[in-house]
């Protein structure tokens, strides 16, 4: 069946405009990607480089605040070693101090190592003229510490450099921990000294990574801040994550769109083969009832106008009506069940019963048909079978069916075999013919309404398609079951499966 050329456009159409959306919403989604890493990356930044300016700020003051007080005590007429000592035990953010006067007097400490020996010089070194004269502050790194250079005014010994050197863990315990609070959420901020080692953390950092770092001003040269995020928190895995999620979604859409035409599409192929049938089904069903009824008009006025020449055709022409119209009321029963069958009307009335009787009677029915038309029927019963639960009208119709297809599509070879079985607790009844048979992948097929195989088998074969769905409908009815086999050329065979009480 060729499919209807519209339908296939339009889905196409609606599928193409599916993957035009898809496509344009998968670029969208990157540019969304790469705009959210970015600004969640500055948001790091910001929180960072804030986190970077409040210690430095708080360092400065604490520096500011240690300096200031050694500018007091260095006013003071009996400053000395004992009140620099003093001094540095009230500033535990400084751990050492040089002091020396401009006409190169080491004033502070009064001995000292040859290690501290180069820091004097260093310090000596570093500082200018112009900042004797100046004053001011200046940060210096001699040998990895950070040694705050300043000029005290006012002393005994006149203007004096100082270098006060930073003791870097007490300014991670006390300063930044005075100044930093701990982020919001998971996100831990963590101060790195210059030599990479963690000097405070806002939280245990476990499986975090660092997102971004950023470096301190010079009162803390070479130290950073790190923001660090926890294992798939960090923005770039949030924002996958998330991308990840739309694009699921996305594609799930499009299956689902895909599944939905796909469904569409097959239902509307199943529709319009239905609608097809149906309209053969009617012409089939119009002229199953036409042959008979012309028979038996034909027959009739023959009769009826007295033109039979002897008593023995009279009564064969008697048998034709019989015949006819008995093929007639089966046609319309059968049309009429399917019709009950399908709007849910169908009864059956079940009662219990010996099976036997319902297969001769039927045989017998058809005695007359497949005698004139060459039949050899071979009949077996199997003796003592079950009482099965039976509704016999509605088994004889399934058996006529049966019989009615096995002359229909018998060809040359004119043998029926019937018999009855005991099976299990219940009894299988079979109609075997040595016809044209049926192909295997037919075989479920035959039993949907309207079906009828290829037509060039069928072709010249009346009927109307509905035959074997009645027998399938009966036969659950009665809690069973059909089944067919035989492939082409072999003949095929009928089972009703009909189960016990
Ligand atoms: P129909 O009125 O066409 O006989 P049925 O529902 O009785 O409708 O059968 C459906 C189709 O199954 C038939 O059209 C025919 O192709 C196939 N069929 C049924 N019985 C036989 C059989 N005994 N041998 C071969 N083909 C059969």
């Amino acid at each position: 069946m060729t499919p209807p050329r519209l339908p296939l456009l339009i889905f196409g159409a609606v599928f193409a405009a599916a993957l035009v959306l898809a496509a344009l919403g998968y670029l969208s989604l990157r540019r969304w990607e790469q705009a959210a890493e970015r600004q969640l990356r500055e948001q790091a930044r910001d929180a960072a480089t804030m986190a970077a300016e409040k210690v430095e700020m708080a360092v400065v003051r604490a520096e500011q605040d240690g300096i200031a007080d050694l500018q007091a005590v260095a006013l003071d007429r009996g400053f000395g070693a004992d009140a620099v000592a003093a001094w540095l035990r009230r500033n535990p953010l400084f751990d050492a101090a040089y002091l020396c006067a401009r006409d190169g007097r080491v004033v502070y400490p009064a001995r000292w190592s040859r290690a501290e020996g180069l820091v004097i010089a260093a310090l000596r070194a570093e500082i200018s003229q112009g900042f004797w004269d100046r004053g001011g502050r200046r940060h210096l790194d001699v040998d990895g510490r950070v040694v705050l250079a300043t000029v005290l005014r006012g002393s005994r010994w006149g203007p004096l450099l100082a270098g006060l050197r930073r003791d870097d863990r007490t300014l991670g315990r006390d300063v930044v921990d005075r100044a930093l609070a701990a982020p919001e959420g998971r996100s831990a901020l963590v101060v790195v000294d210059a030599s990479g080692r963690p000097v405070w953390t806002s939280r245990p950092l476990e499986s975090a990574a660092p997102v971004i770092t950023v470096p301190f001003g010079e009162a803390l040269p070479a130290w950073r801040v790190a923001l660090y995020e926890p294992a798939g928190l960090a923005p770039r895995d949030m924002v996958r994550r998330q991308a990840m999620s739309f694009m699921a979604a996305f594609a799930l859409l499009l299956a689902l769109i895909g599944t939905g035409l796909v469904a569409t599409y097959r239902l509307q192929r199943r529709e319009s083969e239905i609608a097809r049938l149906k309209s053969d089904f009617v012409a089939n069903v119009s002229h199953d009832l036409k042959t008979p009824l012309s028979l038996i008009r034909m027959f009739a006025e023959t009769l009826e106008m007295d033109r039979v020449p002897d008593e023995a055709r009279r009564r064969e022409y008697y048998a034709v009506l019989t015949r006819e119209s008995e093929r007639l009321s089966r046609l319309i029963d059968n049309v009429l069940d399917f019709s009950r069958i399908e709007s849910g009307r169908q009864r059956y009335d079940i009662g219990h019963g010996p099976v036997e009787p319902v297969v001769h009677e039927e045989i017998e029915s058809f005695r007359h048909p497949l005698h004139q038309q060459g039949f050899a029927v071979d009949v077996s019963i199997a003796p003592d079978l079950p009482d099965v639960p039976l509704d016999a009208e509605a088994l004889k119709q399934a058996l006529a069916n049966l019989l009615d297809n096995a002359m229909k599509y018998s060809g040359d070879q004119r043998k029926i075999a019937v018999s009855a079985r005991r099976e299990g607790g219940g009894v299988a009844v079979e109609v075997a013919d040595e016809g044209i048979g049926i192909p295997i992948s037919e075989r479920e097929r035959i039993f949907e309404k309207f079906y009828r195989i290829g037509r060039s088998e069928t072709q010249g074969r009346r009927g109307s398609g509905v035959g074997l769905a009645l027998v399938r409908h009966i036969v659950e009815a009665h809690g069973g079951r059909v089944t067919v086999d035989g492939g082409p050329g072999e003949g095929s065979r009928f089972t009703l499966h009909l189960p016990g009480a």
